[in-house]
């Protein structure tokens, strides 16, 4: 045991975790224990929509964008074929904006906030476990330079991420992968709307394409299915024969340079409903806890969202009192929902209509209408706006624009409409089934 006392632990230093510990008040003492504070090089956390700018801001803490040259996102580039046109998120409101980072810069500003902050103390060291007394999780076991040190909290808070081993004593884990994203960083890139997220919808499944940085730009290529690429020299040739097809033609060269530079990362695209044990002592938080398609960008907006709502509750109690704490973790579980499930729903939906030739070519069509048709929808995928009736209106206007072709395609608009239900209906059962089991 370390010679200090403290209200609160925090597993894991990433984007939720380490926002969460940055955002208490300063009264409050927290260890936070990070297995890596090296700064990492990942493909994921990228791209913040205005939401998740929002929640920052809200939690005090927008400063942590500053100096690691993040670039401003100002919507959408949709590209399909030779198609292709721009949704602004100037249009959901007048000023907002996104903004491409890279996730490595971004976490080690967050953790530089956590070493600033007095109430803080930072440790690098792997958590094992918890340690449990009567049931309750009363702290977490983790092991500092090969020694194994016990430590004790009012509260743990898990932020293991999205292949947390903790989890599953807190939750019931239902962890799917639906494909893969093999990420590049590509650079000299002419793009027309250069300060765009682009969404590349020609082929059989997506492609991303936004700036991290100055002149250079995240490529994420979506890989279908339950199973990782395979990386050999042939299938890495036919991969990039692949894309090239699909890939607008201003964007080929720099592609296959950065492939010829060969720093291709691949990760698992999880999805998870949010379903917690009634457990004293922990709750979960960030993708440890929940988990959509990372294809609309909102796991960073979803995990400010659930930090608001927490601290919202512990603001409420004194963190000693057992019964109270039970009863802030349990609010907090049942009420972050309507904070998150517009971008969940969203980012499994918009994944699985990307996959229907037939939803992809509607859903393309009515966004390139503009108006209502396309910020309407934008303003969900921001995060900012959360009616989830207000989802599904447009969700229902994509499959059933033309009316007419019920009389003049029948068969084909029957179809549309089944595989429209066929992709809403489970996503919806998931984001309704109870948040506390
Ligand atoms: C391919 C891909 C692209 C994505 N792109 C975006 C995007 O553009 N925009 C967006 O908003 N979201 C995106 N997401 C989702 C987003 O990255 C996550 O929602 C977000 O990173 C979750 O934060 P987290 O803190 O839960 O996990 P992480 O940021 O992964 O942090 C978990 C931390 O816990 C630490 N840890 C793990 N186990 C232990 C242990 N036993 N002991 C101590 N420490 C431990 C890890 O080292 C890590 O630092 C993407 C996801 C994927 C898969």
């Amino acid at each position: 045991m370390r010679n200090e006392e403290f209200d609160i632990i925090v597993v894991g230093a990433g984007v939720a975790g380490g926002v969460f510990a940055a955002s208490q008040p300063s009264s409050t003492r927290i260890l936070v224990v990070e297995r890596d504070l090296t700064e990492p090089d990942r493909i994921i956390g990228e791209l913040m929509q205005p939401g998740g700018l929002q929640a920052l801001k809200e939690l005090g803490l927008i400063h942590l964008i500053d100096g690691i040259d993040a670039q401003e996102v100002n919507g959408y580039n949709l590209i399909k074929g030779n198609d292709r046109f721009t949704i602004h998120y100037d249009e959901v409101q007048k000023g907002i904006r996104g903004v491409g980072l890279r996730n490595g810069k971004f976490l080690s500003n967050i953790r530089r906030e956590l070493k600033k902050l007095d109430n803080i103390t930072v440790v690098e060291a792997n958590v094992n476990e918890f340690i449990e007394e009567n049931g309750k999780i009363v702290g977490i076991r983790y092991t500092e330079n090969g020694v194994s040190v016990a430590q004790k909290a009012n509260l743990t808070i898990v932020c293991d991420g999205p292949m947390s081993t903790l989890r599953d004593k807190l939750s019931k884990v239902n962890k799917q992968v639906s494909s893969y994203f093999m990420g590049l960083v590509i650079k000299d890139l002419k793009l027309e709307h250069p300060s765009y997220g682009h969404m590349i919808v020609s082929g059989d499944s997506p492609i991303l394409v936004y700036p991290i940085h100055t002149d250079a730009y995240r490529i994420l290529i979506d890989y279908p299915g339950g199973k990782p690429p395979k990386m050999g020299a042939k299938s890495m040739e036919t991969f990039k024969e692949n894309v090239i097809k699909v890939l607008p033609p201003e964007m080929i060269d720099a592609f296959l340079k950065a492939m010829e530079e060969g720093d291709l990362k691949v990760m698992p695209n999880h999805s998870m409903k949010g379903q917690a044990f009634r457990k004293s002592g922990a709750a979960l938080l960030g993708d440890s806890l929940n988990m959509r398609h990372p294809l609309t960008g909102g796991g960073m907006t979803a995990s400010f969202t659930d930090i608001i709502c927490l601290n919202r509750e512990l603001a409420k109690i004194n963190l000693k009192d057992e019964a109270q704490l039970e009863h802030a973790v349990n609010e907090y579980y049942e009420n972050r929902g309507k904070g998150v499930e517009t971008i969940n729903i969203l980012a499994n939906a918009l994944y699985k209509v990307f996959s229907d030739e037939d939803l992809k070519e509607a859903c393309f069509e009515y966004l390139q209408k503009g108006g209502e048709q396309a910020s309407g929808p934008l303003s969900i995928l921001a995060g900012l706006n959360k009616s989830k009736k207000f989802l599904l209106k447009h969700f229902f206007k994509v499959a059933m624009q033309h009316p007419i072709h019920f009389i003049t395609k029948p068969g084909k608009q029957i179809r549309l409409y089944k595989n429209a239900l066929g992709i809403i209906r489970p996503i919806l059962k998931d984001e309704e089934t109870p948040a506390i089991i």
